[in-house]
């Protein structure tokens, strides 16, 4: 079968969805056709840019009727920079917006129609939330420059301010590449694998105010070392500790093995409510603390804790929710496959005087498994995992296992709806669903649910 519009034709056409990329979506004549920088609601003429069989890509020519969600978006890289995705539609409709994401693939994927899908929790400022940034660096001209990948391609595209960025990361960002510029150490350079300075890494403790920088380079050694110690303390008394680490390798990877702390401590600190927490160089630490708090308190309200259960925590990371709810719970067990997490988990425990976590490196779809033989009862179970969802053989142990409540924290709808689907189909129901927007600007939804085991 033929698509219903050739490539280069010129068509007017009435926007009706929004992708989970963000893109507008119009339907000719049941032919799928993606619009990016429009908005459901708008008419435009559209120049069709791409066809496949199945879908096409088209650009917006003349913009026909404007949607009362469309506003301007503020930041003058916006479109270029790969950072943001939906700036151009008002905070509102963003917040709907995800709603419908995560209530369309529950029905779409999970075959879960009529499930309760709450309004999502927003910030009342969606702004310089981020906790930290990673900016690359690259040359052009000669010039050292610093800033974010373009959209779908490795083009780096310099920045000298972040709207969604802390300000004072944001600051000491540009202070190094100030610094770097005026060593003259050398940018690396992908292409061509040479050069020195890969990456600025600059991360906050918003509770505490305490910062981390840390230089990526090729090199084992990092030139003028002293010139940026010295220029970045002095100036940014907050800065509590920098730190140098070595990637050699041809990859995107941000992180090399080594770490080396060259000023201060080896960690900065900051607090999730009442629970405080020691983040190292490569630490994964939720990048929205505010949210993150609205979030795990969410999880802790489906929890249902009185004191005496026994909580299992999987895909743990550095123990945040299992701290979180350890406060409140008889005993956590976390489980996380990264080794160095772990110990930051167990480390954490500690520095909160929480004596009823408990942490193993591992595979969860291994470890949960072996405690279940082990004869360990959960009342509830956590699970936040990657994009990829859970695994298979994970949700038959806790179906096996037969917790009073799961709650599932998400950050992709479509491998939350199918993870659903086979818990519902093991015995369980889905309560409630609550969208939380961790990542205002951006395509990016994060849910946390609720489900309880139906009696037999
Ligand atoms: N709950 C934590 C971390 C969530 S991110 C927090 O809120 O901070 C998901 C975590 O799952 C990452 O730390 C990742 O390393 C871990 N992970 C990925 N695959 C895993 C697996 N198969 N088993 C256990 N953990 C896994």
């Amino acid at each position: 079968m033929q698509p219903p519009v050739q490539k280069n034709q010129l068509i007017t056409a009435e926007i009706t969805d929004l992708t989970h990329e963000g893109a507008g979506v119009a339907k000719i004549e049941g032919y799928t056709l993606f619009v990016p920088d429009s908005l459901p609601g708008e008419k435009a003429k559209i120049r069709v840019v791409h066809t496949k069989k199945d879908y096409g890509y088209g650009r917006v020519e003349e913009l026909l009727e404007k949607s009362p969600d469309r506003v301007d978006p503020p930041c003058d890289i916006y479109g270029r920079c790969g950072g943001c995705q939906l700036q151009h539609l008002s905070y509102e409709g963003q917040l709907k917006y995800k709603q419908k994401q995560v209530k369309d693939a529950l029905e779409r994927i999970g075959g879960l129609s009529g499930v309760k899908v709450l309004p999502t929790l927003g910030m009342e400022y969606p702004w310089i939330y981020r906790n930290k940034a990673q900016v690359p660096v690259a040359a052009r001209d000669g010039e050292l420059i610093a800033g974010f990948y373009q959209k779908r391609s490795h083009q780096i595209i310099d920045m000298d301010h972040c709207l969604i960025t802390d300000e004072t990361v944001d600051e000491i960002i540009q202070e190094v590449k100030k610094i770097a510029k005026e060593t003259g150490i050398p940018p690396y350079d992908e292409t061509t694998h040479q050069g020195v300075l890969r990456h600025i890494v600059v991360r906050i403790g918003r509770e505490t105010g305490e910062v981390m920088v840390v230089l990526v380079t090729k090199t084992d050694d990092l030139p003028h070392r002293k010139t940026f110690i010295r220029g970045l303390t002095e100036k940014y008394p907050q800065i509590k500790a920098i730190a140098h680490n070595i990637n050699s390798k041809r990859t995107n990877v941000i992180f090399g093995e080594t770490t080396k702390t060259i000023w201060g401590r080896d960690v900065i600190y900051d607090r999730i409510g009442s629970v405080k927490f020691a983040i190292s160089a490569r630490s994964f630490y939720q990048v929205n603390p505010q949210q993150t708090r609205v979030l795990y308190e969410k999880a802790l309200e489906y929890a249902e804790l009185t004191g005496q259960e026994t909580v299992i925590d999987a895909y743990c990371g550095i123990g945040t929710i299992s701290l979180f709810l350890a406060q409140k719970a008889g005993k956590v067990y976390g489980v996380e496959v990264v080794p160095e997490a772990i110990e930051d988990a167990k480390a954490n425990a500690e520095l909160n005087g929480l004596d009823n976590a408990f942490f193993e490196a591992g595979k969860a779809e291994d470890v949960i498994p072996a405690w279940h033989e082990k004869g360990i009862k959960a009342d509830v179970i956590v699970v936040d995992p990657p994009r990829k969802g859970c695994d298979e053989a994970l949700l038959k142990t806790i179906i096996a296992m037969k917790p009073k409540r799961v709650v599932y924290v998400s950050c992709n709808p479509s491998t939350l709806a199918r993870d659903l689907r086979i818990l519902e189909d093991g015995g369980f129901q889905t309560i409630e669903v609550q969208p939380v927007d961790m990542f205002p600007q951006t395509t990016h939804v994060e849910t946390v649910v609720l489900m309880s085991k139906v009696k037999e």
